[in-house]
C-alpha cells in the first residue's frame, strides 16, 4: 500500500494525526530529501531506525521507478514525503501515483498543508482559480506564461522564490499596474506576512522567505477576436419568415 503523506509548510503543529500515523507505520519511506524527512521525524519523536529510506526527487525518479518492483509496494507499507506540503504540488509525487495506477497498487493520499490553497483563502479573492506553480525562470517561455497569467479570466496562483519575487513584481508593474494582487510570505510561520493592493502600490522591503502570489482575474477583453477559419464557420443568420 502506498501513502502520499503531506508535511507542514512551516508550522510543525499542522501535521495531522493521520500523517503521523502513516509516518510511523511506513516500512519504506520515499523522500524528496531524506535529511529533511529525518529532521521532521526527529521533531515528531518518531523512531526510524527500522525504516528503509529511499531518496526520490525530480532528478532520479524515472530511474528509480524503472527498477522498482511493484510487489514491494503491494506487500509493504510505503510512504512518499516531499520536503514540505502536499507531494505532487510543485513537488515530486505524481510519477509514483502513475506507477501505482499502472501496476494496480492500492494507494491513498492524505490531505494536508498546501501553500497555494492557504494563500488563496487568505487573499479574500472569490471565484475560479488556476494554479501555475513556478513560472519558467527566463526567456520567451517566461514571457509567454506571464502573458497567459495576465490575460487569464481566472484568478492565478503562483509560487515564487525570494530571488525572483522582485523581478516578478517589476514585470507585473509594467504589464498590469492597476490589477489587485495578494502576496503571502512565510505562511504558517512566525513572520507570516500578507500584502494586498494594486500592483503599482506594492513595494516589498524584505524579500527573504517563501512567497505565494495571487493575481486577480483580468478584465474581459471587449474586442471580438476570432481566427479567419472561425469567422468562415460562423452560422449564417436565419431568414425571417415574411
Ligand atoms: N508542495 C508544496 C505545497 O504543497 O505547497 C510546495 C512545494 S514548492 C517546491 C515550494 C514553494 O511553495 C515555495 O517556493 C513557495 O513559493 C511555496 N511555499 C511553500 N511553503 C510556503 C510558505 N510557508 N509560505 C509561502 N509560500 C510557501
Amino acid at each position: 500500500m502506498l501513502t502520499l503523506i503531506p508535511t507542514p509548510i512551516g508550522n510543525l503543529e499542522d501535521i495531522s494525526k493521520r500523517a503521523i500515523s502513516a509516518l510511523k507505520t511506513s516500512e519504506i519511506l520515499f523522500c524528496e530529501d531524506t535529511r529533511v524527512t529525518k529532521k521532521l521525524l526527529n521533531l515528531l519523536n518518531i523512531d526510524y531506525k527500522n525504516k528503509e529510506f529511499i531518496s526520490m526527487h525530480s532528478h532520479n525518479e524515472d530511474k528509480i521507478l524503472q527498477k522498482l518492483d511493484p510487489e514491494i509496494l503491494k506487500t509493504k507499507n510505503v510512504g512518499y514525503v516531499s520536503d514540505a506540503g502536499m507531494p505532487g504540488i510543485s513537488d515530486p509525487g505524481s510519477k509514483l501515483v502513475k506507477f501505482a495506477q499502472k501496476h494496480n497498487i492500492p494507494y491513498t493520499v492524505i490531505p494536508g498543508p498546501n501553500a497555494a490553497i492557504t494563500a488563496f483563502v487568505a487573499s479574500g479573492f472569490e471565484g475560479e482559480f488556476i494554479f501555475y506553480g513556478f513560472l519558467p525562470h527566463k526567456g520567451s517561455e517566461r514571457e509567454k506564461k506571464l502573458n497567459e497569467v495576465i490575460n487569464s479570466q481566472k484568478i492565478s496562483i503562483l509560487y515564487e522564490s525570494p530571488h525572483r519575487i522582485e523581478k516578478l513584481l517589476n514585470e507585473l508593474k509594467e504589464k498590469i499596474p492597476n490589477r489587485t494582487i495578494f502576496l503571502a510570505k512565510e505562511l504558517t510561520k512566525l513572520h507570516e506576512t500578507f500584502i494586498k493592493g494594486k500592483v503599482k502600490d506594492i513595494n516589498i522591503e524584505n524579500t527573504k522567505g517563501e512567497w505565494v502570489v495571487v493575481i486577480d482575474k483580468g478584465e474581459k477583453a471587449n474586442t471580438l477576436s476570432l481566427t479567419y477559419d472561425e469567422i468562415l464557420n460562423l452560422p449564417l443568420p436565419k431568414k425571417e419568415k415574411s
